[in-house]
């Protein structure tokens, strides 16, 4: 299918949910999170029937992402229904890999193709603050067991305040190449604020070529994340929502002043 200003748009990215295990200081604050009511949380069959629209629609491309996608119960499931639907040519998760390393194995089996990890610093104390929870050696052997298991090619996500040539993604940098990851370098941004700016190593943040509908984690269709606009599919169906969202799609990003990154979907 094609927006408008005749982009083709053929990747849909689903958040599953808005809780997360940790608490990134750039994306969720650390107490007082406005959390979505599990009753408003869209539910795995509303999920796939989204999909399997959106494949009659165009959509070829799947990524699951939250929130942190895998502290949602049966997420293996979800992923073994998405991935029987014919059409689907590129199906990835992205995640913050602490659990990934209990999870790796069985979301192979259920058809996942690859994963996305974030990974900001190697040094475990930076790693603890930027996220207040989390620990850095479960994501390096969440990282490894994603290997082991065949989700390849493992992209690393590194958020970067000003430069890739930070002693910290220098550092992430050096440890992916030795581990034969990819990585790929994300501008901290503020949504709010309308800043935001292109991926180093990857297509987010260029209006020009974006190819993206959002699916946010209580049924929106959202044509883009630096907007606030959103087309509910409870209320106006899947086919109108996603067409209303295709046909409102903006020429380019501007701010986002109802949400963020882990209520939207990163
Ligand atoms: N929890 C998973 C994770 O961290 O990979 C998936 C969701 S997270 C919202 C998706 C991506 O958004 C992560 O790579 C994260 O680093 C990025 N992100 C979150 N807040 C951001 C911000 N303010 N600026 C740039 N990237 C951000
Ligand atoms: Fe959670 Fe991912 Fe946001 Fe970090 S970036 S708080 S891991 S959703």
């Amino acid at each position: 299918m094609y927006d408008k200003y005749n982009r083709r748009i053929n990747y849909l990215r689903i958040s599953v949910t808005d809780r997360c295990n940790l608490r990134c200081t750039y994306c969720m604050p650390e107490s007082g999170i406005q959390l979505m009511d599990h009753a408003d949380i869209i539910t795995y069959e509303e999920i796939v029937e989204v999909v399997q629209k959106s494949v009659q629609m165009g959509i070829d491309k799947i990524r699951i992402t939250g929130g942190e996608p895998l502290v949602r119960k049966g997420i293996v499931d979800l992923v073994a229904m998405i991935s029987k639907i014919q059409g689907v040519k590129d199906f990835g998760l992205s995640t913050n890999g602490i659990t990934l390393k209990k999870h790796a194995k069985a979301l192979k089996q259920a058809g996942l193709q690859r994963v996305n990890v974030s990974l900001d610093t190697l040094d475990p104390e930076k790693y603890h603050q930027i996220t207040r929870l989390g620990h850095v050696e479960d994501v390096l052997e969440g990282i490894a067991e994603a290997q082991r298991a065949g989700l390849n090619p493992v992209k690393i996500n590194c958020v970067i305040k000003k430069s890739s040539q930070e002693p910290d993604a220098l550092e992430v940098a050096a440890y992916c190449k030795k581990n034969n990851l990819q990585i790929r370098f994300i501008h901290q941004m503020e949504l709010n604020m309308g800043h935001f700016s292109v991926v180093e190593g990857g297509d987010g943040g260029d209006c020009k070529i974006c190819n993206r509908l959002r699916l946010t984690a209580d049924g929106k269709i959202k044509p883009c994340l630096f907007s606030n606009l959103e087309y509910n599919i409870r209320e106006l169906g899947i086919e109108e929502a996603i067409n209303q969202a295709l046909n409102h799609k903006p020429k380019c990003g501007t701010a986002n002043t109802k949400g963020s990154f882990y209520n939207i979907g990163g």
